[in-house]
């Protein structure tokens, strides 16, 4: 006999564990699947290269399903201020905590902190089933059931399906829905570097011709870089010899940190813009990167997919509580037009952020000197984008506007 789950979510990375964590803390029973172990231990040194900021909601989110602590005792950079300016006028922008109601603007996590600390708190919730490694062969739907079969010939059935397998999302193609997009031409060059001056808890943006170039601090003193280029020049810079490296790097910031010291191993991700044309099917869902992939330069995939995930657990509790069915048709098209929207909107402001400031002429270079100079200078403007950034925007799920 098949082993019968409430929920079960596919895909154990930041959005499908964080969903896991929500529906199980609130005695829904989940069961998630991950062709991977993640890891839960590792030595102090080299910090991952893979890291997200989180915004104050995505905090909200985390603090809610009770893994904050874990990850503050695992480690959080704070960021208290936020430098941006354009290479090619002389726009600049400085968010600043102080004037906003928070004591910081947001915070830079290894990817692994946030993975590692949901999977250790899903291990103490009875609700919650771990099933890793495993992948899914195979996912039938009737209007009874959804039966997910598992490579180990091992069959699963719940009443909803959540699918947060990524940006390749195996399960979106059984279900057949289609997605639209674009890939960038453009790679994310992601790195650990250590300068010689300190980041004084700034997370530094320069918006170069080829792309913008991040330098997020980090809770050890050192930076992660996120570097926008071409996907030739992203390759170039992985085998690079290090010196010639630090050389380039240190120059495309303007040298603000000084010199930069040391480099830890390089990896280049090709960019995508794709967005699910449904977000839904019967008795199915999608959420995170399997939904919405964009751009990273403002740093908010995974922050969407957080939402995404607050959005549907919201739904589903609520409809537990009052005795309705979890899987139907009006409760999924409820998440779809909260979420589809919002995220469409956040990956389209991204996509016209990184193609404004690949345009070279004078008109262009002029406007984005003079609307960066405006919003500096404008308090609502820079109080209304600061809020922006920090997720906190109206209709967000109860979980994320909770303030901690
Ligand atoms: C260079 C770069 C920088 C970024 N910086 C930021 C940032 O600063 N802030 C931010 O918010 N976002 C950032 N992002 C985006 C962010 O990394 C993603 O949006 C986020 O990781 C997506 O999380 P997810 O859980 O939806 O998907 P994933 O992290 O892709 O997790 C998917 C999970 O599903 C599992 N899986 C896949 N297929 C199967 C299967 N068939 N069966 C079982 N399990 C499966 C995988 O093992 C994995 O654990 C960045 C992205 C890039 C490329």
């Amino acid at each position: 006999m098949s082993q019968h789950y409430a929920v079960i979510i596919v895909g154990g990375g930041i959005v499908g564990a964080t969903a896991a964590c929500a529906l199980a803390q609130a005695g829904i029973d989940v069961a998630l699947i991950d062709a991977r172990n993640p890891e839960r231990q590792w030595p102090a040194k080299p910090v991952d290269i893979r890291v997200s900021a989180l915004t104050r909601a995505s905090q909200n989110i985390l603090q809610a399903v009770g893994v904050w602590p874990a990850m503050q005792q695992r480690g959080v950079g704070a960021y208290e201020h936020m430098h941006v300016w354009d290479a090619q006028s002389s726009g600049v922008l400085h968010f600043d905590a102080a004037e906003t109601e928070f004591p910081v603007l947001g915070h830079i996590v290894e990817n692994r902190v946030t993975v590692a600390s949901l999977w250790d708190k899903l291990e103490t919730l009875p609700a919650a089933s771990l099933i890793c490694p495993s992948t899914v062969a195979d996912l039938e739907i009737n209007s009874e059931q959804a039966v997910v079969h598992l490579d180990n010939g091992q069959a699963l059935t719940a009443e909803l399906v959540i699918a947060a397998d990524g940006r390749d999302s195996a399960l979106r193609t059984m279900v057949g829905i289609q997605t639209a997009g674009w890939e960038y031409k453009q790679s994310g060059l992601v790195a650990t570097v250590s300068t010689e001056k300190s980041h004084r808890q700034t997370a530094w943006q320069h918006f170069l011709p080829e792309g913008p170039l991040a330098f997020l601090p980090l809770v050890n003193g050192q930076c992660s870089i996120v570097w926008t280029l071409s996907i030739a020049r992203a390759q170039h810079y992985v085998n690079l010899a290090e010196e010639a490296f630090l050389q380039e790097l240190e120059q495309a910031l303007e040298s603000k940190l000084g010199q930069v010291l040391t480099v830890g191993p390089r990896a280049a991700f090709a960019l995508r813009f794709q967005y699910a044309k449904q977000y839904t099917h019967e008795r199915f869902v999608l959420i995170g990167d399997a939904a919405h992939a964009m751009h990273p330069l403002a740093g908010q995939g995974a922050n969407a997919g957080l939402l995404d995930a607050a959005a549907i657990a919201e739904l589903i509790i609520k409809a537990d509580r009052l005795g309705r069915p979890i899987g139907s048709h009006k409760l999924l098209r409820r998440y779809e037009r909260w979420r589809k929207g919002d995220n469409l909107a956040m990956m389209s402001s991204m996509d016209v952020i990184n193609k404004m400031y690949a345009q070279q002429n004078d008109v262009f270079r002029q406007l984005r000197g003079t609307g960066m100079s405006l919003i500096n200078h404008s308090g609502w403007l820079k109080n209304y984008f600061n809020h922006y950034a920090m997720g906190l925007r109206d209709d967000l799920p109860a979980m994320a506007s909770t303030v901690s």
